[in-house]
């Protein structure tokens, strides 16, 4: 299978039967010098157009199942301040590399068959051999007009709670997240997912994690894994094996909080059945083991101090790297990303992405190492081959 990771392939298979075949992943975050120019120099304004253009073209509003390919069908209108503007506002936004994936996709989906947030594909198309690549956004997001500070800190909670993703519970026993931002609405919240699963094929593509084999070898020095965790998450005879973290006091906290929640929104997801798709931001997961609240601030305090940038990020390898990349593109269109605690512990996510004495700095530098090696691909397709897309999102790089 092409392109899989994250949470639940065996979901997949369970609620989308036709869809087995393609191996797409459940997920859900260039330079950081060039991290803070809004839109490229020198650019005239008819290329930004045609740029945006030719994305807006990728958008697709699915209808019926999804299968990531050429075949898949799009609704005719798609509406422009619910869709197309946020786009246009991430796409801006974005440093080259995130412009450059973005470009370089198929299609861009938003429908109701994401189950968490996103998702991405990487498949060869049946019909012309080629790759295709695609990544899908959960339409609720968007529908919703969900703000930024308010999907960070539900996603955050629903961690601990099972709560709504959509919408952050007013309990002040929880933490919360603080945001200083460009971009504080849906598109915000659509920047941070976009970025999250762009990682997924940056670490596809250049990094190494998503195609190591077989995925139980344990991590050796040189691989991003090896930064921070013993052992991967892989699937086993016996299901998901569940990654290990280098820093066991680290793991005994997370494993406290984390085991078994998964499995409880994969079977109310298969319980909601296939027949009439809904959106799942709005839900609570029914039998969810909550977190105890002093397991919560111990695990955030634990957190700052650690190499790991968020919440999601300590799940497993994969999402590590992709919440590592994500909180990367972050500085573009934030100052701050704090996520608070209870008892008032902070976790500076962008001081600690910025600093490079912070334990987050080698996995920083590895990153930048795979979107150098990206970039450098880049650069060469677009002279080989030049579009107008790419032509926006390159000219706001330069070679080193
Ligand atoms: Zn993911």
């Amino acid at each position: 299978m092409e392109g899989a990771s994250c949470p639940a392939r065996v979901a997949t298979t369970r609620l989308r039967p036709g869809a087995a075949r393609t191996a797409v992943a459940w997920c859900l975050i260039s330079t950081l010098a060039c991290a803070h120019r809004q839109s490229p120099p020198d650019l005239p304004a008819d290329d930004q157009a045609k740029a945006l253009d030719a994305l807006e073209r990728k958008v697709c509003l699915t209808i019926g199942d999804r299968t990531n390919s050429s075949r898949d069908r799009c609704e005719l209108q798609v509406d422009r301040s619910t869709y197309l503007q946020p786009l246009r506002e991430v796409f801006s936004a974005a440093p080259p590399v995130l412009k450059a994936y973005l470009c370089s996709l198929d299609r861009l989906y938003f429908d109701y068959h994401s189950p968490w947030n996103a998702s991405f594909s990487a498949v060869p198309d049946s019909q012309t051999g080629r790759e295709y690549r695609s990544i899908a956004i959960r339409r609720g997001v968007l529908e919703n007009r969900v703000r930024y500070a308010d999907w960070a800190t539900a996603w955050n909670q629903h961690w601990w709670t099972g709560g709504p993703i959509d919408r952050p519970s007013t309990d002040p026993t929880l933490p919360r997240v603080e945001i200083e931002a460009t971009l504080n609405g849906p598109a915000g919240t659509l920047y941070h997912l976009v970025a999250h699963e762009v990682g997924h094929l940056l670490d596809r593509d250049y990094g190494g994690g998503l195609r190591r084999l077989p995925d139980n070898k344990p991590f050796e020095p040189g691989e991003f894994g090896y930064l921070s965790w013993m052992q991967p998450w892989y699937v086993g005879e016996t299901g998901v094996v569940q990654g290990v973290a280098r820093d066991s006091a680290f793991e005994a906290v997370r494993t406290l909080d984390f085991d078994g929640n998964v499995k409880a929104r994969i079977a109310m997801l298969n319980a909601a059945g296939t027949d009439r798709p809904f959106d799942p931001g709005t839900l609570a997961v029914v039998n969810w083991q909550p977190a105890s609240r002093d397991g919560i601030a111990t695990f955030l305090d634990r957190l700052e101090h650690s190499p790991f940038t968020t919440v999601f990020s300590t799940w497993r390898p994969a999402d590590d790297w992709t919440e590592s990349f994500a909180v990367m593109m972050l500085p573009s269109i934030a100052r701050r990303f704090d996520i608070v605690a209870a008892n008032g512990t902070r976790v500076r996510v962008l001081a600690k992405v910025l600093d490079d004495a912070s334990p987050f700095a080698p996995k920083r530098r590895f990153i930048q190492g795979a979107i150098e090696r990206a970039l450098t691909d880049f650069r060469a397709r677009q002279a080989a081959s030049p579009n107008p897309c790419l032509a926006v999102a390159l000219a706001g790089s330069r070679p080193r």
